[in-house]
């Protein structure tokens, strides 16, 4: 009777309710519901989802800074000195790794990663770069919100679900992960809180920066293929972050009057004979290290953000441009979609002007520019396929007409 048995569990035909009886053996159904549930948890990977291709030759579009340049261009507005920084620290990057794969560990000079940060407020163009690149070069890329981790132990994300979502944006190719792009955002939101680090547990702000440190400086991390908190049954890929590129953003709200006193402190320390004027709006060029450091950013995970850089408020001129000129400008998508129905659209200098007032009085950046279209664009698009003309012209009366209802919540997005 023994072949009359679960080939899983081993109960006996009489313990259990169903035995289904397959090629090589037989299951019972409760290690059929157990199966299901182990699939449902994420605690098995499904091979098809786990392409481990290890000697697949992940290639890599590398481009001159300049080029590299010249494509990000055709997308971002302005911030020329952030687009100067990431050209050539992507560049370097993409380098260095040619670089180890050729004289591989036992290289003279060792070259290190060029892990960067980009400062700047919300809605400037930070996401915009670093998603704009990674597509460039053609490499898994992923954004994660700094804000949704916590210390291992506490509820939240663990940091490691980072590489999760690289993973999954690749279809779980590790080797491809491997050289993947991420972008944290809001990294300005973990700052230590006070002086003192002891006082109270932190443990969405310095535990999270640890756990990050780990992470950027270039580790072998088991990573939960589904994401989100790690438990001890789970199955882990092994993820080597050596070569991931990781690029850090966040508004660093008030750092300017570190910037401000840390350049003041060193004026008087060399009685140096500066010619710039640091009480201007535009500090923020002068970021460094230390002030990243002072806002209170762990020393160890500053170190690992060698190229921090700045990206300017949006001027006028800069959301009108952002409003008509790259590749897939707003305005183009609207023309794009009317097209579909025959339809040609076009925007008068008079209601493009109004939107960007709009957007400026709202203070929200490039990002109120996509809800202040939204709310004048609704009805036409609505009756977009029955209305008869074929030329359509949006002017600053009709714009006006349709913000009257108009409210700040529409523009979060
Ligand atoms: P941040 O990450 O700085 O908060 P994003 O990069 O997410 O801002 O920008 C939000 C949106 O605003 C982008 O999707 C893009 O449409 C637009 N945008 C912002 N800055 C620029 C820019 N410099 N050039 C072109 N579009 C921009």
């Amino acid at each position: 009777m023994s072949q009359d048995r679960c080939s899983f569990c081993g109960s006996s035909r009489e313990d259990v309710e169903v035995l289904i009886t397959g090629i090589e053996g037989k299951i019972c159904e409760v290690c059929v519901m157990r199966s299901e549930e182990l699939l449902a948890d994420g605690d098995i990977i499904p091979s098809k989802e786990l392409k481990q291709h290890s000697d697949e030759k992940v290639e890599i579009n590398l481009l001159s800074p300049l080029e590299l340049r010249s494509h990000l261009d055709d997308y971002v507005i302005g911030q020329d000195d952030a687009k100067k920084y990431l050209c050539v620290a992507v560049y370097n990057h993409y380098k260095r790794l040619q670089y180890n794969q050729k004289h591989g560990e036992n290289n003279d000079v060792e070259i290190e990663k060029s892990n960067m940060l980009l400062v700047g407020r919300t809605g400037t163009g930070k996401t915009l770069l670093a998603k704009t690149i990674a597509r460039t070069l053609n490499v898994p890329f992923t954004i994660v919100d700094a804000t949704v981790f916590t210390q291992a132990g506490y509820v939240g994300e663990d940091v490691e679900s980072i590489l999760s979502r690289l993973l999954q944006s690749c279809d779980y190719n590790i080797a491809k992960a491997e050289q993947g792009i991420v972008f944290i955002d809001e990294l300005d939101k973990i700052a230590r809180k006070g002086s003192n680090p002891s006082i109270t547990r932190d443990v969405s702000g310095e535990g999270v920066q640890q756990s990050l440190l780990k992470i950027v400086e270039g580790s072998i991390v088991n990573v939960p293929p589904q994401g989100g908190r790690k438990h001890p049954d789970q199955k882990y890929l092994k993820v080597d972050t050596k070569n991931i590129l990781f690029i850090c953003g966040g508004a660093f709200e008030g750092i300017e009057p570190m910037i401000r006193s840390r350049m003041k402190k060193q004026d008087i320390g060399f009685s140096v004979n500066r010619t710039v004027n640091i009480d201007d709006e535009s500090v923020l060029k002068y970021i460094g290290p230390p002030d990243i450091k002072r806002f209170g950013i762990l020393p160890e995970l500053v170190g690992r953000l060698p190229v921090v850089t700045y990206l300017e408020p949006l001027s006028r001129k800069a959301l009108r441009a952002i409003l008509t000129e790259p590749k897939n400008a707003i305005i183009k998508q609207y023309q794009a979609l009317f097209g579909m129905d025959d339809k040609k659209i076009t925007f008068t200098k008079g209601a493009i002007d109004f939107i960007v007032d709009k957007a400026v009085e709202y203070k929200l950046g490039a990002r109120g520019l996509r809800g202040i279209c939204e709310d004048i664009m609704i009805d036409l698009m609505y009756d977009s396929p029955k209305v008869s003309d074929a030329e359509i012209k949006i002017d600053k009366a009709y714009a006006e007409s349709k913000l009257d209802n108009f409210s700040e919540a529409t523009l979060t997005e």
